[in-house]
């Protein structure tokens, strides 16, 4: 076994140990024959069987309908902003985006290269604290765009809005995480790195009709019809990248499916959120209905003893937890492959650290009394 650090880190995440190991003796020696995955030609029998099983084990996992199609592209979620709007948005429409925080705002400025934006609904107003809800779209609408869970915020979408335009949704940090219905959506995407497997790889899932709804010619590395057509091997596709994804989803198949996962992700969440509820010297960055089961944001109430917290939870081998630039304080992400017993180790360093800072206080208070 490799003795690790706690991982809250919020991409690239934290992967099973088993994976890891798999992963390794494949860069070694795959599969005993000869060969490492990383020199493997990607045509191989080998490694179209590989590819084959990713995408399966997508559809089963997630309950991806037959009249959707599973692609892999690189690029990473950030190219997905501008390739959404070049094959969708088309000219005299319109698109429409959610701005929920940091990533939707990216993707907003991508899409107005190519067309008629419209901010529907903003949290902008509240730091992006909340999911908000109440919107309408106009006649001539060719999608809508939602970020399923804002990374940097902390706030997650549980609902899902049923209109009658189609549906984009970046899933990049929670994908995997809990039970979706795919057929909300008509297109899914998502860089790999936060819950499938290594970065270098981006999933998307696309209903067929709304690929084929695209009339026009388009670059090929960036015409969804062309992963489609050529089983996402039009070019070399991320073969590390997916191999270790397939590696990641038989775990979590193992786990017991999203289904599972998604209870012990409630559970994590529900353990640091009380905590934070509880310690006197925390405070929660988002909404209670809107609070992330994957990356949990707060702050501490005195910047110093923030500050402290910080030093003392680097000394106990716990990374990651530093808060986006942005925002500030910590955020700690609870992906898929982090255990329990992190979780657990954290709160119990809150729990301390709010003892040893009432000591110092008292002691301090003692002095200035003297
Ligand atoms: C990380 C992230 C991105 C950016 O992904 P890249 O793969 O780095 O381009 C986009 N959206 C969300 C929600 C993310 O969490």
């Amino acid at each position: 076994m490799i003795s690790k650090k706690h991982n809250f880190g919020a991409g690239p995440c934290i992967l099973p140990s088993t994976v890891m190991e798999q992963a390794a003796q494949a860069v070694l020696d795959w599969n005993s024959n000869g060969l490492s995955i990383l020199e493997v030609s990607h045509r191989s029998v080998e490694f179209e069987s590989v590819i084959t099983k990713t995408q399966l084990l997508v559809r089963e996992l997630l309950n991806v309908p037959d009249s959707y199609s599973v692609l892999f592209l690189q690029g990473g979620a950030s190219t997905q902003f501008s390739m959404v709007p070049l094959n969708f948005l088309k000219k005299g429409r319109k698109a429409c985006y959610l701005d929920t925080g940091y990533f939707a705002k990216k993707a907003i400025k991508e899409a107005r290269l190519f067309g008629d934006v419209e901010i529907v609904a903003s949290s902008r107003d509240k730091a992006y604290c909340y999911i908000p809800d109440n919107y309408e779209l106009s006649h001539g609408t060719a999608y809508l765009h939602l970020t399923s869970n804002n990374t940097i915020e902390g706030t997650e979408m549980f609902a899902f809005p049923k209109v009658a335009v189609p549906v984009v949704c970046d899933m990049s940090s929670d994908i995997f995480s809990r039970e979706i219905n795919v057929r909300d959506f008509d297109l899914i995407y998502a860089g790999a790195q936060k819950n499938m497997g290594p970065a270098g790889l981006t999933l998307v899932i696309a209903k067929n009709s709304f690929l084929d709804s695209v009339n026009c010619e388009l670059p090929s590395m960036s015409d969804y019809r062309i992963y489609r057509d050529n089983n996402s091997m039009f070019n070399t596709p991320p073969v590390f990248s997916i191999y270790v994804s397939m590696l990641n989803l038989i775990w979590l198949k193992e786990m017991g499916g999203v289904k599972e996962i998604e209870k012990l992700n409630i559970s994590k969440a529900r353990l640091l959120y009380g905590e934070i509820d509880r310690n006197s010297l925390f405070d929660g960055l988002a909404n209670l209905a809107h609070r992330s089961r994957m990356n949990v944001t707060f702050r501490a109430k005195d910047e110093r003893t923030g500050a402290a917290f910080f030093e003392l939870a680097s000394e106990r081998g716990m990374v990651g937890i530093r808060g986006y630039r942005t925002v500030g304080g910590f955020r700690v992400s609870l992906y898929n492959a982090l255990p329990l017993e992190s979780v657990e180790a954290l709160v119990v360093l809150m729990r301390e650290f709010e003892q040893m800072v009432a000591c110092a206080n008292t002691v301090s208070h003692l002095e200035s009394v003297r």
